[in-house]
């Protein structure tokens, strides 16, 4: 496992000036890896990684995943990808090409290198789950031509790429299904529901409950989830996934109002809105396989994580 590989490999991160992709490069250059960061900036920032682009171990590039990417490394984290509904809604087209062209890319970058490579596929493919908790062996409920398509239909066939190039080139693969995660560093006006929740807390505007809130999730804090990315990583190569990885604890979108009104002390008042089309009701992993397999299981509790997250949201925008 993770102890007999060498610390001091060249590692690519695509989408590393986004939310999980800049925790991703902090947490490889602190320990002793080569990052290469690779960004369109569609999403990220590059205020994100400011703070790396002193460290020479660091080089990051301007690059679209869905042209091809010639570099020398030894692992590829594949995060290129708009992640919030707001954003991979906002041009379709260019998110579906976003997880298939650039899977393909990549998949082809790391045949030639024979290198391993590390997909952040989603609990999107579970679409509107049936099956609850959801297993890996759960094969999804998706709406195949709605407006969440483009993100959950072409995270699956990305999901397909990587097991063909595995069956058909012998490339090693290892993909991730991340449940919703939070944390610092999260975009300000993604829309997603902890970053909005935060925002409007701390400015005293009206908490957004899209339907009658009673939709639950599951959120993971974000140093869990990077941990649990690198074990993948760092696992046998017969550890091919699907593996989920997220937080088991669930909750309801007013539970989750009620924390951050309760965390942030604010006086703002919750109003209910629209529930999205194709929103999915229910959502929890099941995370034996990452247990057994990855010694892996969250630690951070969400009172614990959103605390730490409503300080970042504090510091970055209200200081
Ligand atoms: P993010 O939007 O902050 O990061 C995505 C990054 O990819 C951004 O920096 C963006 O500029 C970049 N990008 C987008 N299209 C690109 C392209 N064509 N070429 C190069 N770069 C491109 O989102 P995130 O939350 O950090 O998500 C990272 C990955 O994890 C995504 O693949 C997402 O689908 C997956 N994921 C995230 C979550 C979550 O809760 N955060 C859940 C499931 C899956
Ligand atoms: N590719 C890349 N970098 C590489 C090797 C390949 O970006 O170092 C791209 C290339 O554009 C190609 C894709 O990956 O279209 C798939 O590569 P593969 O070798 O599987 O297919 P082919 O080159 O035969 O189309
Ligand atoms: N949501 C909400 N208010 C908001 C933003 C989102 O009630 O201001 C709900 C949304 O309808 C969904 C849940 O929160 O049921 C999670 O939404 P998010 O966009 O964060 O993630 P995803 O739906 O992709 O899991």
């Amino acid at each position: 496992m993770a102890g007999i590989r060498s610390y001091n490999r060249r590692v690519l991160v695509t989408g590393g000036a986004g939310f999980l992709g800049s925790h991703l490069c902090e947490r490889l250059l602190a320990r002793g890896d080569e990052v290469v960061c690779v960004d369109n900036y569609f999403t990220g920032a590059r205020a994100n990684i400011a703070h790396l682009l002193g460290n020479p171990r660091f080089e990051a590039i301007r690059h679209d995943v869905t042209f091809p990417l010639y570099v020398e490394v030894d692992e590829i984290y594949n995060l290129a990808c708009p992640a919030s509904p707001i954003h991979y809604q906002h041009d379709p087209v260019q998110t579906t090409k976003t997880s298939v062209h650039g899977a393909i890319n990549m998949l082809g970058l790391a045949k030639r290198l024979n290198a391993r490579i590390l997909q952040a596929s989603t609990s999107e493919v579970y679409g509107d789950p049936v099956v609850h908790p959801q297993p890996e062996e759960y094969w999804g409920n998706v709406n195949p031509i709605g407006p969440r398509s483009c993100y959950d239909e072409g995270k699956r066939c990305a999901e397909t790429l990587f097991f063909d190039y595995h069956r058909q080139h012998r490339v090693q693969i290892k993909v991730m299904r991340i449940f919703n995660t939070y944390g610092p560093r999260m975009h300000p006006n993604d829309g997603r529901v902890v970053s909005n929740f935060i925002m409007q807390a701390l400015r005293g505007e009206p908490i957004t409950v899209y339907g009658d809130g009673a939709q639950t999730r599951s959120f993971c804090y974000v140093d869990d989830l990077i941990d649990g990315m690198m074990r993948l990583m760092d696992s046998d190569p017969g550890v091919t996934g699907p593996i989920n990885i997220g937080n088991p604890g669930e909750f309801t979108m007013l539970e989750l109002a009620e924390r951050v009104i309760a965390l942030t002390g604010s006086h703002s008042a919750i109003e209910h809105r629209l529930l999205p089309q194709d929103d999915p009701r229910q959502r929890r992993p099941d995370i034996t396989k990452a247990k057994t397999l990855l010694g892996w299981e969250p630690a951070v509790p969400l009172h614990e994580g959103l605390a730490r997250t409503i300080d970042d949201f504090r510091h970055r925008f209200f200081a």
